[in-house]
């Protein structure tokens, strides 16, 4: 399984040199099966830069959403295989307290995108499970699917594949003030024993309580939740758009302490970033 992150950005993009190392765009990450079979982590402002490289292909593809917010969304409108005829994409909506499973697609009209989405020649088809199906095959891969705790609510979900399994967990508040979807311990049990675990660490503790409630977790608590379950690696993904490279740099090294003090001498802990490949 080849994991290669496009963006890594929470909220906004955030362009300019003080972003250029781990990059600006907003959530997207490919991974490539062994056998060929093609999965999108969320469609935000980096699935442009996949969408030029997958255009050379020809291979059904297969995009599954955490939610409709537009950093996980906005990239889908310049997403070249959308435009291919007869490319066939797979949609998975996340499962947002509000029903709108097309809500991608709806951003294409003149408010809001000059072009409409009657204009993408691709063949779309959404997939949409039922929650006592939160488990599916798409090509050699099993995919999981859990409710996150999200203000909107939303997915996680995690891929196995080839002997290995990832965790994508992003937009997730561990311990919100507001009625949770999934406490601590389910969340240890989702991503238990995954090579890859992908969470959101967009807050410091300095951040608390002013952003309490708005949906991220606290790096530390991406940590706690990577040693909880056993993870190999914990990349630290949303990063806050205020948060620069230095920033980042400084959070994964503590983090990784954290990691090490707690006796969890096999794992590592770092920041994705654009162009970060991980083959497990
Ligand atoms: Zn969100």
């Amino acid at each position: 399984m080849k994991v290669k992150f496009y963006g890594v950005r929470g909220s906004i993009p955030t362009p300019g040199p003080s972003f250029a190392k781990y990059g600006g765009n907003t959530a997207c990450v490919h991974v490539e099966l062994n056998d060929g079979t093609d999965i999108v982590l969320d469609a935000g402002t980096g699935i442009r830069l996949l969408g030029n490289k997958l255009a050379s292909k020809t291979a059904p593809i297969h995009l599954l959403l955490s939610h409709n917010h537009w950093d996980h969304i906005q990239g889908f409108p310049f997403f070249v295989p959308a435009y291919q005829p007869e490319r066939e994409i797979f949609i998975t909506p996340g499962l947002t307290k509000e029903y709108r499973p097309e809500a991608i697609l709806e951003q294409m009209t003149g408010s809001f995108f000059p072009v409409p989405r009657e204009a993408l020649n691709s063949l779309i088809t959404f997939k949409e499970y039922a929650e006592s199906e939160n488990s599916w095959a798409i090509g050699s891969a099993n995919i999981t699917r859990m409710r996150m705790n999200h203000p909107g609510g939303g997915s996680c979900y995690c891929i196995e594949a080839d002997g290995k399994k990832l965790a994508y967990i992003t937009d997730n508040e561990l311990y919100p003030p507001y009625q949770k979807d999934g406490d601590f311990q389910k969340f240890v049990a989702f991503a238990k024993d995954s090579d890859l675990l992908i969470h959101d660490a967009q807050y410091l503790v300095e951040d608390m309580p002013k952003k309490h409630g708005w949906g991220h977790s606290v790096a530390e608590e991406a940590v706690k939740l990577a040693m909880a379950a056993q993870t190999k690696i914990l990349a630290l993904y949303s990063h806050d758009p205020e948060r620069t490279d230095d920033d980042v740099e400084s959070i994964t090294s503590h983090a990784d302490d954290i990691l090490k003090i707690g006796g969890a001498d096999d794992a590592v802990c770092i920041a994705a970033y654009e162009g970060l490949k991980i083959i497990l």
